[in-house]
């Protein structure tokens, strides 16, 4: 049977570490990392990914602010709030929460945050700095990726690494950092890709990040592979309370006993997102020196 990575117990360690660290600046008499997070509209899912967030600076120390938008804010007006959070002192990083409605562009918006409080990693100058050897703040689930296959000592140095989903969220930022931090050869596929199947055989890294549950079925598979599952899709499940449960785009049941590592959805990538995103908020804040 495969090793399930814990993304949960690793996030928590994370969040160990930083709270640590959070105590000796106050003992030191210094300001916490303050980190502001925009909401626009009443989207359930957002609501509930911002209230992990909020949850996760309280559980740290870290300082937090709330903006909560009507849905019919414009464009222009979310970019005068975003300048505002740009110019604050007390502000070391900042998120703007996606989906966005769809009279906002997310591409102008990102255009508008500075790259020194994009916690996010999603502005250019972030992104491009992953071909970089020096890191600026790294898109956070990507990031999230690498940090657990570290954690767990799974080597990646010339491996044959194959991402599933090309995004520019997480697809195609994961693949960067295989290639250049993991120095693994990376395939990257997409929606048009033809035989999809030929591909994710080769891998001994196959990280999948698409949105379509059970995409990936166990004649997809080396045996022995480490399989990444960043779908999180929300299925309708009358079993629960909610109504819905979270489905991945690995047919979990089957593919595991192929596996040698597997991440579980939910407790397996999704936390990570919400560490990344805490160290990157102490990093910008380390790096502002105020
Ligand atoms: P996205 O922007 O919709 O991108 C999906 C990617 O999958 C695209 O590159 C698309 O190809 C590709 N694709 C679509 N159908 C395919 C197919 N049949 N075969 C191969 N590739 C296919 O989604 P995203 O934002 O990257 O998110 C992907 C999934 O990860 C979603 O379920 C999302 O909820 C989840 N997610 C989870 C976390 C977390 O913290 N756990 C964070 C972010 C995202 P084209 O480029 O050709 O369109």
């Amino acid at each position: 049977m495969p090793t399930v990575i814990d993304g949960r117990k690793i996030s928590k360690d994370i969040k160990e570490e930083i709270a640590h660290r959070v105590d000796g600046l106050k003992a030191e008499g210094k300001r916490v990392p303050h980190l502001a997070i925009i909401i626009v509209g009443d989207d359930a899912p957002s609501h509930t990914y911002v209230n992990g967030k909020i949850n996760a600076c309280k559980e740290v120390g870290f300082e937090y602010t709330l903006l909560h938008f009507a849905n019919s804010l414009s464009e222009e007006k979310l970019i005068k709030h975003i300048t505002k959070l740009n110019e604050d002192d007390d502000i070391d990083g900042f998120i703007v929460q996606i989906p966005l409605p769809d009279h906002i562009s997310v591409e102008h918006v990102n255009e508008k945050i500075s790259p020194d409080k994009d916690v996010d990693g999603f502005t250019n100058q972030n992104f491009g700095s992953i071909t970089s050897t020096h890191h600026l703040l790294l898109p956070a689930t990507p990031f999230g990726i690498m940090e657990l296959l570290k954690r767990y000592e799974i080597k990646t140095k010339g491996k044959e690494c194959v991402v599933v989903g090309a995004s520019r969220l997480v697809g195609s930022p994961v693949s960067l950092m295989m290639l250049q931090d993991g120095m693994a050869t990376v395939t990257v596929c997409h929606e048009f890709t033809k035989d999809l199947s030929k591909h994710t055989r080769q891998a001994d890294i196959l990280i999948v990040a698409v949105g379509k549950p059970n995409l990936i079925t166990k004649d997809m598979v080396k045996k022995n592979a480490v399989i990444i599952d960043v779908g999180t899709t929300r299925v309708e499940d009358k079993t629960r309370k909610s109504g819905f449960r979270l489905s991945g785009d690995v047919d979990y049941e089957n593919v595991a006993p192929l596996a040698s590592y597997i991440t579980p959805v939910p407790g397996g990538v999704g936390p990570m997102t919400i560490a990344s995103l805490l160290l990157n908020t102490l990093k910008a804040y380390e790096a502002r020196k105020i």
